[in-house]
């Protein structure tokens, strides 16, 4: 927390309008289709992931241990850094998108829209079903590899349903899957635009494209009450959240009211701690320094998540039950632990507060369809310079 204010203060004290300064959404960005040998390598490239996907998941039913270690502590420690650095590659290879968009590829879905006030609630459901999933971790899925495989063949379900419906992402990616407000968060300032490796024309099934809008953020709708929620949660109540997540050891005990008060005790406190400190800041800073705020609450997520997952991996947890990836306690001293969450922290601010907005989106938006030049959802679109 006082890092967090100490780097609010050195922003907000420090002009450099640069870093404030929002270039209007509308400016001109290329508009690519993905050439034949393109789309063949993307689909080589989602095959190989949705395989790695399918082995965790049959790891998790036969092989548990194999497979909890293989989610839990290494496809997972991966997947924040990847959120901040290259959003549009995750965007891209994510298996439960790959099984999502199935539908559509094979030209099966309804292609129905949903339409903004759908999606804005189902985003909210998104925040709050990812509150309840990560605590129930320490109860049950960080130990259980059969609860683990329910847990991502109930969200496999929902999602190829979704996108039988649906048209594009709207029906899973871009709504109801749980990691998107994080994708939001923390995808603020990508490296670089990925060609776009799902949408082969865009049908505008969601404004603003959480893919081709530049620097999104998840306060970035305001359209509904909804969006104004699942934003506040998110940005507010992400990083207290996770800071609770790591006060809380596994429990090997039965599933009780008191194991499950145990769980949700801390992340819930570190939620309502940040969310109240979130909407104090919000009220004291100017509407140009809003997004400076967010960006430090996005920084400080992320960070908090490596400051405690990197010496719990490399066995420096101050719980004795937690996985350890690689055992380095009897080899280097803690100090040096120390050393890379200090520097992982900063990465994170410097990419996150300080680095230029470099007006990049996740993936390029693809050409739009001929029938969506001329519907109402479109010109709505084209208003905003989504
Ligand atoms: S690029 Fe177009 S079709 Fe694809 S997710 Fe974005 S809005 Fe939907």
């Amino acid at each position: 927390m006082l890092f967090i204010a100490l780097v609010l203060f050195w922003r907000l004290h420090v002009p450099n309008p640069s870093l404030f300064m929002t270039k209007p959404i509308t400016a001109p960005r290329p508009n690519r289709t993905l050439s034949p040998g393109g789309v063949l390598v993307w689909r080589i490239v989602q095959a190989l992931v949705w395989l790695i996907g399918m082995s965790i998941f049959i790891c998790l039913i036969f092989y548990p241990k194999v497979g909890l270690i293989a989610l839990w502590n290494v496809l997972i420690p991966v997947a924040p850094a990847l959120l901040v650095v290259e959003g549009g590659l995750w965007r891209n290879v994510c298996p439960l998108a790959i099984i999502n968009l199935f539908p559509r590829h094979l030209n099966l879905s309804k292609k129905k829209i949903m339409s903004a006030s759908l999606q804005a609630k189902l985003q909210l459901v998104a925040i709050i079903a990812l509150f309840i999933i990560v605590p129930l971790r320490h109860l049950i899925f960080n130990t259980n590899g059969e609860a683990t495989a329910i847990l991502l063949f109930t969200a496999t379900v929902v999602s190829v349903s979704m996108g039988f419906v649906y048209d594009w992402k709207s029906g899973w990616c871009n709504s109801l899957c749980p990691v998107h407000p994080v994708e939001k968060l923390y995808g603020g300032n990508t490296l670089f635009s990925m060609p776009n490796a799902h949408c082969d024309q865009c049908i505008n099934c969601s404004v603003p494209c959480p893919d081709s809008t530049p620097n999104l953020h998840p306060s970035s709708s305001k359209k509904t009450v909804y969006n104004h929620f699942s934003g506040l949660l998110t940005i507010g109540g992400l990083p207290g959240f996770i800071w609770g997540y790591f006060q809380v050891p596994d429990q090997s005990g039965a599933i009780n009211y008191q194991n499950l008060f145990t769980d949700f005790e801390m992340p819930v406190l570190g939620l309502c701690i940040t969310l109240g400190l979130y909407l104090l800041l919000k009220r004291l800073v100017n509407k140009k320094s809003e997004r400076a705020l967010i960006n430090c609450f996005a920084a400080a997520g992320v960070s908090c998540y490596y400051w405690f997952r990197i010496p719990a991996l490399l066995g420096f947890s101050k719980f004795s039950n937690d996985v350890v990836l690689l055992n380095l306690k009897n080899t280097v001293p803690q100090w040096s632990i120390f050393i890379i969450t200090v520097l992982t922290t900063l990465f994170f601010f410097w990419w996150l507060v300080f680095r230029k907005r470099n007006h990049k989106s996740w993936v390029i938006r693809p050409e739009f369809a001929k029938e969506a030049k001329h519907n109402k959802v479109l010109k709505v679109s084209l208003q905003q310079g989504s």
